[in-house]
């Protein structure tokens, strides 16, 4: 990345603030549809933070997956789940994509216009950074992760994930996306198995808890607990990663963008452009990079609107997934927890697929609701109202 001040401050059509994932794939987008845009990057890390983004197949149109697929770090055929009383494989195509991977291709596309900047001002109209240098553009984007909002109430999915190299071949073929037959702890607890390569394996502690720290020491003893008693012998620790990732329960999502500095447009997690059970954000993403992409000729402020507009279109379909969350959160027993997702995983596969993709239909939100739920009646019952909670910060 390039360290030189800047001496023409005008020289880029678009200016993308923070190098991520949502800013990621939109550079890429616009370099692929928009090839005459000059499109510049900033973000203050040479190396991205190592993040593994996985996605289902379905969680994205037909067409974007096939061009995504390429670019993805790996493919799989399927992947399983495991409940005390319940175990299941399932058909869905699940990919991932490494931070590495994307900064590469990033990369590739922008040349000396990713730039090693941190943003300390952004306005719609350009940056000013840390380092002194200023920016201007007719398109900024702002693209620097969550950020705090007493507008949101959230519960979180943390999780700490260790790469191993194993001394043999593990034989996996498939991630374990749920292995919930482990100790429940800390609310709902499941291991995340991720099989990298014949004798590499990505291995995450998860929990979905109410609050967000995490005991890196107590997680990491677990994992390698975890990994013994599968029998892998392992050589080296080779990563390390996590995350507190936002699970929504409530919230009024017009006065979170009437927040200050938010008339820059704003995507991935700060345009809460994601899925408020698993807080993924990838599948948000690649729509998001179209929609810019579709959209960049009008300019900061009215694809500030745009983005907005379908911000806050996207929360109002998802009333459901908060719905589940509180249910999760205030009706199971945090040990009990578990039983929603067991219960969940009995359902069709398309009917998942359509979960994830933030497609569910009217009978779905039926199916998934229907029958004796596996918490406490009156308890479910109540967390149907959003609760007026003290407001946590994302
Ligand atoms: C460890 C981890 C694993 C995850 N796994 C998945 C997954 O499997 N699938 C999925 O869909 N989601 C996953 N998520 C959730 C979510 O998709 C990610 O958090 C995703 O990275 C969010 O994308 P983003 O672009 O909003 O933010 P980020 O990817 O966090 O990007 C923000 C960028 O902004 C930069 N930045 C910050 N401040 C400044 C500044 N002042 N100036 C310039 N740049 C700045 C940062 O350096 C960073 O590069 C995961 C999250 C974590 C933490």
């Amino acid at each position: 990345m390039s360290e030189r001040p800047v001496q023409s401050p005008s020289k880029h059509d678009v200016l993308l603030v923070g190098g991520g994932l949502a800013n990621g794939l939109i550079a890429l987008e616009l370099r692929r549809r928009r090839p005459e845009l000059r499109i510049g990057l900033l973000d203050p890390d040479a190396e991205p933070e190592p993040h593994t983004w996985c996605l289902f197949a379905t969680d994205a149109a037909p067409p974007v997956w096939e061009t995504l697929r390429p670019m993805l770090d790996h493919v799989w055929a399927g992947y399983d789940v495991a409940f005390p009383g319940h175990a299941r494989a399932l058909t869905t195509p699940y990919g991932c994509l490494t931070s590495r991977t994307l900064r590469a291709a990033v990369r590739d596309a922008l040349g000396p216009d990713l730039l090693r900047r941190r943003a300390r001002l952004v306005s719609p109209e350009g940056v000013v950074c840390e380092e002194g240098d200023t920016f201007a553009a007719p398109l900024i984007i702002d693209g620097r992760g969550a950020t705090p909002s007493p507008h949101v109430d959230i519960a979180y999915q943390k999780f700490l994930g260790l790469e191993l190299q194993l001394k043999r071949i593990h034989g996996l073929t498939r991630p374990t996306v749920m292995d919930a037959t482990v100790r429940q702890a800390d609310g709902f607890r499941f291991i995340y198995v991720l099989p990298l390569g014949p004798d590499r394996v990505l291995v995450e502690d998860t929990r979905y808890s109410d609050g967000g720290e995490i005991d890196r020491l107590q997680l990491e003893s677990e994992l390698l607990r975890y990994a013994r008693g599968a029998g892998w012998a392992i050589a080296d620790v080779v990563g390390r990663e996590r995350g507190a990732l936002p699970v929504v329960l409530a919230g009024d999502v017009e006065a979170y963008w009437d927040e200050p500095g938010r008339h820059v447009p704003q995507v991935g997690m700060r345009g809460l452009f994601f899925h408020p059970v698993t807080g993924y954000s990838f599948p948000d993403a690649l729509q998001v990079a179209e929609l810019v992409a579709r959209n960049a000729h009008l300019g900061s402020r009215p694809l500030a609107r745009v983005l907005r507009d379908r911000s806050i279109a996207l929360w109002r379909q998802r009333g459901f997934h908060r719905l589940l969350n509180r249910m999760l959160f205030t009706a199971a027993e945090p040990d009990q927890r578990y039983r929603v997702l067991e219960r969940f995983y009995r359902l069709p596969q398309p009917l998942i697929e359509r979960f994830y993709a933030g497609r569910s239909t009217v009978a779905d939100k039926a199916r998934v609701l229907a029958g004796k739920p596996p918490v406490p009646v009156l308890r479910a019952l109540k967390a149907v109202a959003p609760p007026r909670r003290t407001p946590v910060v994302a």
